[in-house]
């Protein structure tokens, strides 16, 4: 996948909140998994270590930033901080805040949440607890958003 065939070259792959020169900051549009943003490389490349080493101290740099900034607006329990790129193999790296009582927790989000169709007693309060706690969360979205693009901006002189 390349070139015109590659989503995250044709677009910019979620709400744009901050383009450096190299990469850019969006915020997902998953509505199960509120404030989860995504740094995306700008040029298409595949790996991490496909980039220089000073590109990859960029990209390191800008996820610690946006990471900070995103445990000081919405304090989660943790952050997930994972590159995959299976289905679209554009480097991107997705920054997650993580709640014990969220979806999938502790799995990764892209885990089968263990409520969904097992039927057991507790499951119906563990995703009463999730929506409860995602719903919670998008609250905080407009004060992310702006703590997100006013930090950024601040730094922007280096990029
Ligand atoms: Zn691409």
């Amino acid at each position: 996948m390349s070139g015109s065939a590659c989503p995250l070259c044709a677009s910019d792959g979620g709400e744009l909140l901050h383009r450096a020169r190299s990469w850019r900051l969006v915020l997902a549009d998953e509505p199960d998994w509120p404030g989860l943003v995504r740094i995306i490389w700008n040029e298409h490349v595949a790996e991490l270590s496909d980039l220089s080493e000073s590109d990859s101290l960029d990209l390191v740099a800008a996820v610690r930033q946006v990471e900070r900034v995103l445990r000081d607006t919405l304090t989660p329990d943790k952050v997930n901080v994972a590159s995959l790129g299976n289905q679209v193999p554009h480097l991107h790296v997705h920054i997650v805040p993580r709640w014990r009582d969220d979806l999938t927790f502790p799995d990764s989000i892209w885990s089968r949440p263990e409520t969904g169709l097992s039927g057991n007693i507790s499951s119906s309060d563990r995703a009463a607890a999730a929506l409860a706690r995602s719903q919670s969360t998008a609250l905080r979205i407009p004060a992310l958003r702006l703590a997100l693009v006013h930090s950024l901006a601040r730094s922007s002189h280096s990029h």
